[in-house]
Parts: C-alpha cells; structure tokens; sequence
C-alpha cells in the first residue's frame, strides 16, 4: 500500500461531505456504494444528524473510511454523504434502516461494520461494540479481535484505559461500558442483530487513527491532524477483518 495515496484518496473522499447542508435533490442524505461481498460497511454518522431537537457534528472521516474500505475490499457500503434530520444509530425507525433493511436482503449481507468517531480523549485508539457479545456469534467476535492483534493493536482493559498518561491509538477495548454498540440504544448494531436477524458490530475509532486532516465542520476552528500511522495501520486492520469476516 502507498501510505501517501491512501491518505490522499482518503482526504478526496472525505471532501464530498456536505456536513451542514440536507441533499441538494431533496433524496435521502445516504448513498449505498455497491460491492461483492457479503459483508456490509455503514457510517451513518458521516455528516451532522439530528437527535431530538438538536444537531450533532459529524464522526469525520468514517463516510471516507468506509468508502475507503469497500474500494479495496469489495464490501458493500452505505455511507451519509449529506445532513440527515434524524440519527439512524439512535432512532428507532429511520430511512437509513430501511435502506440498511433493504441492502441486506438484495445482496445477501452476513455481517455489518458499523463505523464511528470517538474522542482522543477517550485515551485508547478503538472501541469494539458487540453488545457483550450478543450483536454476532462468537467465532466473528474472535475473528475481529484477531485482526485487531495481527494487525498491531493490543486489547486493554478498561481500568488500564483510565490509567493511560496519553492518548495510546495503538489499544483497543471491547465492550467497554460506555461504548458496548447498543444495549438500551436503537443502534444500527441492534438493529442488525435483533430485527435483521444477522451479526453486527460497532467500531468507534479515535481521531487520531481517522481524520488525516480536519475539512469537516470544524475545520475552520481546528487545524487537527490525525497520526498518518494510526490511519494506515487501522486500515490495513479493517481491510484484512472484512476478507476475514467474508
Ligand atoms: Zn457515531
């Protein structure tokens, strides 16, 4: 892989968001790139969604990644490319779901890849969802965790995540309580695994292993650039997950 061409094409992707604004033809704010697979990439958070009465920023760089992924993989991918006016990873009943709903029944989708954006805050590079192991069988939840470790990253345990001095990208939880893909939420991870009937995962993945520069709608207040290293090694890691996961 040339690091420097993925990046780029990364960024160019990213570029096609229209974080603020709903679709300029009035369709829905989500687009399904097609794939062989029958593994399934979504970023329903790639532009600013709407719970309740109020707004959220966007998960910048996950309809990228996404994108990304289903280009060197062959995975489907749905991805918001444009405001929406509800949050499909929180309401119940949403036209993404209905879409997801109906993509999964067209191309015969056995897993979905649920992608989000964390906070470096956080201390610790992903967070793995799988609803305490509930949201996919247990020899995919062992596959992800492989390809976690071949590909570099090590599992720690929330406790050690806390006592963390700095930002570590290079660690992973899973399950961890304040990010476990849906227990009480109408996650897309739920939804996949109690109304579709198939397995799911959700991936909150830190700035720093996401946003090669920052062109979303904090882009003119923040000048934030990721770890060009983080970027690599998670998108290597996912790339190797879905062949895994197919
Ligand atoms: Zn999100």
């Amino acid at each position: 892989m040339d690091p420097q061409a993925i990046l780029e094409r990364l960024v160019a992707l990213e570029k096609e968001v229209t974080y603020q604004e709903p679709p300029v033809n009035g369709g829905p704010p989500f687009h399904h790139q097609p794939g062989q697979l029958p593994v399934l990439l979504s970023a329903p958070h790639g532009a600013l969604h709407r719970r309740g009465d109020r707004y959220k920023r966007e998960d910048e760089y996950t309809s990228a990644l996404a994108r990304l992924l289903g280009e060197r993989t062959g995975a489907h991918v749905l991805y918001t490319f444009a405001r929406s006016d509800d949050d499909p990873n929180y309401n119940r009943d949403s036209p993404y779901k209905d879409a997801l709903a109906r993509l999964v029944a067209a191309h015969d989708i056995r897993f979905i890849i649920d992608l989000h954006g964390m906070s470096d805050r956080h201390k610790f590079g992903i967070a793995v969802g799988t609803m305490r192991g509930n949201s996919c069988l247990p020899q995919h939840r062992a596959t992800i965790m492989t390809s976690f470790q071949d590909g570099g990253f090590q599992q720690a345990t929330a406790r050690e995540a806390r006592e963390f001095p700095s930002l570590r990208w290079e660690r992973f939880v899973v399950d961890h309580r304040s990010f476990t893909g849906g227990i009480v939420n109408h996650t897309i991870t739920r939804f996949a695994a109690e109304e579709l009937g198939i397995d799911a995962a959700q991936f909150e993945l830190c700035a720093a292993v996401r946003i090669v520069r920052q062109v979303g709608s904090r882009a003119l207040v923040d000048d934030y650039e990721g770890d060009p290293e983080g970027i690599m090694q998670a998108v290597a890691t996912f790339e190797h997950m879905v062949a895994a996961l197919a």
